[in-house]
């Protein structure tokens, strides 16, 4: 038998294993600023075509490259950072693995231009599909230009897998800031498609935020700063008043290297605790140094996560930091709670439910009935078995009054008839009876599921039904999330909001869809950009199914929510208009059914 096993020729292994640290434009955007952090440039300038798929340029003023490591940079594992393997553990520079640039010359085309302080001339060279097509002295600054065009020429597979230009831009945007924050002795800049995004000088850790964050945080930062032996941890936290309602603001460095740490942000969310709302997230950029032998970088090849040597001390260390540095701002003892609408949002605060109508409800035997597990009989959250079940339960009722035009929608002509008095529980579920029975509806998720179709009907339409504001709002976003919102702006305009871009990430907003309440448009953006953000791996859904869904959840009427009987009795009208009337989008029931016959058996009649 013929041996089947051969060598991958080196361009194609080269493509394979730049697959890991190249996966978009993005991550060569953020080996190029790391290179040239690396090389100390002071003045980083970033220029991008087309999101970065046709061009991304990095230009430092930093060391540049002899001619023979001008050439060896492209070899896979040549490096100038690490020597041997104890380097590893005092590493201070942002690479040390020698890959990006193979990578990246694996799958583009690579120009550079670099020159050194004491040559007098410098070096280009050409580079695609890991050959070099061109190498010659030339003139040039002192530093370094890297141009990397049209990524992924030689891989279509690839580059069918990347994104809208302005998701690969907003990728691109965030690498930006995550090094530009940690270097504010650096200028940076970032040109895309000739516009300036960012011009940011030189300048303390606190105008880079500024700068970075907007404007609107100058007065709201408060610093932290602790020293130990073992750890230094220092930079800002938001006061609690700009906290968000997306998880936008939140940076953490390690060695001004900017990792993803859901346990470090916990401890940061937990030293906030009872001082902003549970819905909403702290800001905060916190930089921590500490000794390169304590932590582990190579457990990534973006180098975006870390092990600590011992995560439990660091924990303990960020949280009190961040609430020593609350209390020395006297934030944490002076809190006013009828001033800060945050807290106000807070469920405990704005509910009112008395404990005495608590008692009163729990101890009604109607109560008892429904609580749990005596809900023997739910209706399973399949929408296609239960979808016409309700209509069984009426059935020997009378026509709804109301409808008298007899070419009305079929389904609306046998509308249930309910009760005229209906029974709000718990501020919770709405009780209903007829002749047959009686049902138990939740009237946050009925009212989901009615926005849900009535928003899906909308975005069919040409002409969203807008709600027009007196006095039009601004909402100022940090960047990626002004990315995100000028992303979905097309599908949030069919939806019936009346945005407009109105420049450095600033959005007016000029008109909502019917439902949203005035006065809270902002917060209902700031939310909707968050939840679709964790909406946003699933692949399942469109854009617009996705967002239609966050905003339905976002403005169901809440539990907890006192409702009149004229508002009761819309909600279960509008309930059963719907096409499917007895799941939410996402498949928990809306109502729950008591029939005779089962209440008969309940009480042992049959
Ligand atoms: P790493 O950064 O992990 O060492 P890279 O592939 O990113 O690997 O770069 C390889 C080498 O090329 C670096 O170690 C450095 O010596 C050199 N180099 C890359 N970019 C620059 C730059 N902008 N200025 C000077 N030297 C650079
Ligand atoms: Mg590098």
């Amino acid at each position: 038998m013929a041996d089947i096993i051969e060598l991958l020729p080196d361009s194609i292994a080269n493509q394979i294993a730049a697959g890991e640290v190249i996966q978009r434009p993005s991550s060569a955007v953020k080996e190029l600023l790391e290179n040239a952090v690396d090389a100390n440039a002071t003045e980083i300038k970033l220029i991008i075509t087309e999101a970065g798929k046709t061009l991304v340029s990095v230009i430092d003023n930093g060391k540049g490259m002899s001619e023979t490591d001008a050439r060896m940079a492209f070899e896979r594992h040549a490096t100038s950072k690490i020597k041997k393997i104890d380097d590893l553990f005092s590493i201070r520079t942002m690479g040390f693995r020698g890959e990006a640039l193979a990578s990246i010359a694996a799958v583009a085309q690579v120009e550079l231009k670099t020159k050194k302080q004491e040559d007098e001339l410098g070096t280009y060279i050409e580079i695609e599909n890991s050959i070099v097509k061109k190498q010659e002295p030339c003139a040039c600054n002192v530093g370094t230009t890297i141009s990397m065009k049209n990524l992924f020429f030689n891989v279509p597979a690839r580059k069918n897998f990347l994104k809208s230009n302005a998701s690969e831009m907003k990728h691109i945007v965030e690498e930006f800031i995550r090094v530009a924050m940690a270097f504010p002795e650096i200028h940076f800049s970032l040109v895309s498609n000739g516009q300036q995004v960012f011009h940011l000088d030189a300048g303390t850790f606190k105008q880079r935020i500024v700068q970075i964050l907007g404007t609107n945080y100058n007065a709201k930062l408060v610093m932290v700063k602790e020293q130990t032996d073992y750890m230094n941890i220092y930079g800002f936290v938001g006061k609690p008043e700009a906290a968000k309602k997306t998880r936008g603001d939140q940076y953490f460095f390690v060695n001004n290297r900017f990792i993803k740490s859901a346990y470090l942000n916990h401890a940061v969310a937990n030293a906030f605790e009872n001082m902003i709302a549970k819905d909403s997230y702290p800001s905060y950029v916190l930089f921590i140094d500490l000794d390169p032998a304590q932590i582990d970088i190579n457990v990534h090849p973006t180098k975006q996560e870390i092990k600590f040597e011992d995560e439990k001390i660091i924990y303990a260390f960020v949280q009190a930091a961040v609430k020593h540095a609350l209390a020395q701002f006297s934030i944490a003892p002076s809190l006013d709670f009828t001033l800060n609408p945050e807290i106000q949002n807070l469920d405990a605060v704005n509910k009112p439910f008395t404990t005495e109508k608590k008692e009163l409800t729990a101890s009604g035997n109607l109560y008892k009935t429904f609580t749990g597990k005596h809900q023997a009989h739910k209706i399973e959250p399949n929408e296609k078995s239960e979808l016409k079940h309700w209509k069984d339960f009426f059935t020997n009722k009378e026509q709804y009054n109301s409808i008298s035009n007899p070419t009305e929608n079929v389904l609306l002509q046998t509308l249930p008839k309910f009760s005229n008095t209906y029974i709000q529980l718990h501020n919770t579920y709405i009780l209903t009876s007829n002749n047959s029975g009686f049902m138990l509806v939740h009237q946050q998720h009925a009212h989901e599921r009615i926005l849900y179709e009535k928003y899906i009907a909308q975005s069919h339409s040409t002409q969203p039904t807008v709600q027009k504001i007196l006095f039009p709002v601004t909402i100022e976003l940090a960047t990626p999330d002004a990315i995100l919102l000028e992303d979905l702006l097309p599908d949030i305009i069919a939806l019936g909001y009346q945005i407009e871009p109105f420049g450095n990430n600033t959005f007016i907003i000029q008109g909502t869809p019917a439902d949203v309440i005035q006065g809270n448009e902002k917060n209902s953006i700031e939310l909707l950009l968050e939840q679709f953000k964790h909406f946003s791996t699933d692949i399942k859904y469109s854009k617009r199914e996705k967002l239609i869904r966050c905003i339905s959840r976002q403005q169901a009427i809440k539990t907890g929510t006192a409702l009149s009987q004229n508002e009761m009795q819309t909600l279960l009208e509008h309930l059963f208009q719907c096409t499917t009337p007895n799941v939410t989008p996402s498949g928990n029931p809306t109502y729950i059914e008591f029939k005779e016959d089962y209440l008969d058996r309940m009480f042992g009649k049959i």
